[in-house]
């Protein structure tokens, strides 16, 4: 058996993303020890009873104790709380990582109560179901997936490099990216589509009651894949609209352009317009397919 990475890591929140990370350390036996905090009671008992970790915590400080490695596990709009709790508890040059949708926003919540000895190295798992808890998780979950990491620069080259590891240990492909570049490309093959998908379902929805029958039953035409994007955490998606405004707010205003100039078309029944649309869409299809990122 391998010698483990780290000796302690700290994981704080166990839902899908914790507890995939949980069983993935353990398949490699990455860590000597797994510390679980999560804010509900009835969580933690669930992740012990799925025996995620080796102790579980009610109190952040416990659980980052003595920690080499501490990752935040829970919706963005936890982190500056989660910062907090943790700063104090922190052991001498500690690693502080996440794994957040959105990067600059976790870079601007967190660095302010870190103590200097401590180091950030943000991090996005690029992987993802629409589910949601402990019992959603699974240690394949970020097998060829990308994951994201966006440290500062002039952050600890050691730290980024252990962070670095650690993912390609648990299964994924590793790229350094700049936040805001992450929040950009993000913006556009994560967070405008769940948007959309929202749009649709919540449209469908608000058709009256019949209709909405004949939408369930014939929903294999393709609404059924927006079913279930627009299934994901409400709590988790509310928090990357609010934490990526700009970048969603920017490719948000050329979709619109390029929705009107559709609908222009379909108005005109300009067949050209049509065609030549849906055939330079196909392109970048097999280019995803090529690259495996496919769900
Ligand atoms: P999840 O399954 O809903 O789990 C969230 C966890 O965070 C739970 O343990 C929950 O604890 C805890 N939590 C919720 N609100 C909290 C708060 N205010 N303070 C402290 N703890 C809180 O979420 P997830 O899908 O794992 O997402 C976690 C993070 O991963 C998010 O930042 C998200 O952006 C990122 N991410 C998600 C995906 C995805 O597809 N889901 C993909 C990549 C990255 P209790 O149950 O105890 O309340």
């Amino acid at each position: 058996m391998t010698t483990p990475l780290f000796d302690r890591i700290a994981l704080l929140g166990i839902g899908l993303i914790g507890s995939s990370l949980a069983l993935a350390i353990k398949r490699s036996n990455l860590a000597s020890h797994i510390a679980i905090y999560t804010r509900r009671q009835e969580t933690l008992d669930r992740a012990a009873k799925l025996e995620l970790g080796d102790s579980y915590h009610k109190e952040v400080a416990d659980a980052v104790a003595g920690a080499e490695l501490v990752i935040f596990c829970a919706p963005l709009g936890a982190n500056t709380a989660l910062a907090q709790a943790s700063a104090p508890a922190l052991a001498e040059g500690a690693i502080v990582s996440d794994v957040g949708s959105c990067k600059r926003s976790v870079i601007d919540d967190v660095t302010p109560h870190l103590p200097d000895h401590a180091l950030l190295v943000p991090a996005h798992p690029v992987a993802g179901t629409e589910h949601s808890g402990p019992d959603a998780g699974f240690a394949e979950l970020f097998d060829g997936r990308w994951c994201i990491l966006t440290p500062e620069v002039g952050t600890n080259q050691t730290a980024v490099d252990r962070v670095s590891n650690l993912w390609q240990q648990v299964g994924s492909n590793v790229e350094i990216m700049d936040a805001d570049h992450h929040d950009q490309v993000l913006a556009i093959t994560s967070h405008l589509p769940h948007l959309i998908a929202y749009t649709i379902v919540e449209t469908a929805t608000d058709l009256e009651t019949d209709l909405q029958k004949e939408v369930v039953k014939f929903s294999a035409g393709g609404f059924r894949d927006f079913t279930r994007i627009a299934a994901s955490d409400p709590t988790m998606w509310r928090d990357v609209f609010l934490n990526n405004q700009d970048a969603v707010l920017e490719v948000l205003g050329r979709f619109t352009e390029d929705l009107t100039a559709l609908q222009r078309a379909i108005r005109r029944g300009d067949a050209e317009k049509l065609h030549d649309s849906f055939t330079r869409t196909q392109a970048l299809h097999r280019s995803v397919i090529a690259a495996k990122q496919q769900a």
